[in-house]
Formats: C-alpha cells, structure tokens, sequence
C-alpha cells in the first residue's frame, strides 16, 4: 500500500559563519538523512529533546522549507518536484498546528477571517458558505458560531488552540502535523485537546505527524513512533513495542526521564545525563556517544547502521545501535 506521506532520505542543511568576525562557513544539519512514513489515518508520533530538529521536520512536511536533499511524496507523488500532481493539488491537504496559536492566528485578525483564509486561499467556496464552515468549524472544537468576531487575545490558551485546530482543519487536510500543539496548555486542558483531536481524527479519518518533547503525549496519541536524535531518527517502530521493549540507549533513557512512569517497570539505567550537543558539531561515530551509558569501544568511531529488532514491512521495529548487531 502507497503511504499517505513518505519521506526519503530528506535532510536539511543549513550553512551558517562561524562567528561575527571569522566568515568560515559550517554546515548546521538540522535535519540529516530521515526517512519515514504516515498511512492515511493513523498517527505517526516523533519525540526528541528540543533542538533536534523536530520542528524543522515539521516545516519540511508542510513545505514551508525545502530539503537540501532527499524526496518528500504525498499519495507516492513528489512534493518537492515542481510540476508534479502533488504539487498542483497540495492546497489545503497538509495543515499544521503550531504550539503557539498566535503563529497561526493573526492578533489583529478576527478569528472567523483567520479561520477561513485557507479556504479562501483555495478560492473554491463562497462567502456564504466559508461563514457557515467557520460556524460549524467553531461550534465541533466546542466554541460558539458568534465567537467568529472575536479576536484571538479575547480567548484562553485552550480556547486559541481549539481554533487553531478548527483553522488547520477547516479545508478537510489528510494530514495535520501538530507541532508541540500541547506543550504550552496546563495539563487538563492538555487532555482536553488531545481528546479533541482523537475525535477529529475518527471523524474526518485524519493522519497525524505528531511532534512532541513529551514521551508520554506522544506514547498516548501515537500508532507508531519515531526517536529523532540531533537531527536523525534513531528508533522507529509501532508504539507498543517500541515502549516496551525500547532498543536504542537514547529511547531508554527519555523513558527513565519520563515523568509519571509506572515505578515497578522503572529501570536502573541512568536517564539521560548532559546536554544535546550542538547540530554544528555533531560528535563522531554514534553522535549519541559522549551521552550513552551503554557505549563500547566502536562507537566513537563507527556510525552504527539500521537493525531489524522484530516485525516486517510497516509493522517493523528497526533501531540504530551496534548493540543490535549480531555477536555483540
Ligand atoms: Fe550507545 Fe553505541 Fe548504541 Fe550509540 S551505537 S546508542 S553509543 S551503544
């Protein structure tokens, strides 16, 4: 079966000086060589620390970056090819929401005029129908019709995030990409959008590319999960067995690290001790090396390659460690 969305092998990089007064060019990889992928209404969840390139993947999907490398397809069609059918039918069917509202609500729009800019974007509906949309829209996120005058400062944080939700939906996308769509939210107003969105999601058959520093929102809303380190995937797999029998050092120490975890399946592994590195100067070898309580003597040196833990195709549990290779 053709994925929704498939990403292969895309990296961004970034070319950046060294410093005000030495010009030197460096190479910020952002995003280095991910390849993965989202079936029409299942939820895909990516987790990291901040800085690793989450939210620039993000972009890339949504096309508001271009890769420096690697293909992007929607429905097996290339995003990043100009002229192909993607490409000219791409309006409205990738929507993003962004952590903060503000990014997607204009302050000095009303919310029923922001709410309908991407159906006016695509210029199919008329006025009469684009109000009725933003009314039905408002009134599904559990707002009133009239609150369509109002401006977003007139609203909660909860309440900005629900017409961010109704704003990216609005055009019926296939795939959202909730960008930290939760993280700024206390937590019950948390659960209450994270409901939101898996009614949604049943409803309008969505996809979700959801992006979270959380383990724990995002081992809640996910079918399958991917583990981005300094700005490549270095665990990918369904959620239920990447959780429980987690196979990268890195996966095992975010979940040690995850707050609320159950304490009888606690382990005594170390959570993760020191800082993300820095995308200019990513370490050699395994880049997770200087941090990984379980590294060997290879993993300075040598960059490990993919491992098959179990399953096949879509339902594989794949892992980038030399622990995983056969006779270690
Ligand atoms: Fe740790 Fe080595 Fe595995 Fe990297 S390859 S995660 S350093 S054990």
């Amino acid at each position: 079966m053709t994925p929704l969305l498939e990403l292969r092998d895309v990296s961004r990089h970034f070319t950046v000086r060294r410093g005000f007064f030495d010009p030197t060019p460096l190479t910020l990889k952002a995003v280095d060589g991910v390849s993965l992928s989202v079936d029409k209404g299942e939820t895909l969840g990516l987790v990291g620390e901040s800085g690793c390139g989450k939210s620039t993947l993000a972009r890339l999907v949504v096309r508001l970056l271009d890769p420096t490398h690697g293909d992007i397809l929607l429905d097996g069609d290339s995003l990043v090819t100009p002229g192909t059918k993607a490409q000219t039918s791409l309006t409205g069917r990738l929507q993003m929401v962004f952590q903060d509202p503000f990014s997607s609500l204009d302050p000095r729009m009303s919310v029923g005029r922001s709410m309908a800019e991407p159906l006016t974007a695509s210029g199919r509906s008329s006025a009469a129908r684009r109000r009725e949309r933003v009314a039905a829209m408002l009134d599904r996120v559990g707002l009133r019709p009239e609150h369509a005058s109002r401006y977003p400062h007139e609203f909660s944080g909860g309440q900005r995030q629900r017409i961010a939700v109704a704003r990216a939906l609005i055009s019926n996308p296939d795939l959202v990409v909730c960008d930290e769509a939760v993280s700024s939210l206390d937590a019950s107003v948390q659960a209450q959008v994270l409901n939101l969105l898996r009614d949604l999601q049943d409803e309008m058959g969505l996809a979700y590319l959801f992006i979270s520093h959380d383990l724990g929102v995002v081992g809640h809303m996910s079918d399958r999960m991917a583990v981005m380190y300094l700005g490549r995937v270095v665990e990918y797999g369904p959620r239920d067995a990447l959780l429980r029998t987690p196979a990268h050092p890195y996966t095992r120490a975010l979940l040690a690290a995850a707050p609320g975890r159950d304490p009888s399946r606690r382990t005594r592994r170390p959570a993760l001790s020191g800082d993300l590195p820095s995308p200019l100067a990513v370490p050699t070898g395994c880049p997770f090396h200087p941090r990984c309580a379980e590294s060997i003597a290879r993993c300075t040196d040598d960059d490990p390659i993919w491992h098959t833990v179990s399953g096949t195709g879509q339902m594989s549990h794949t892992a980038r460690c030399h622990l995983l290779a056969s006779g270690l």
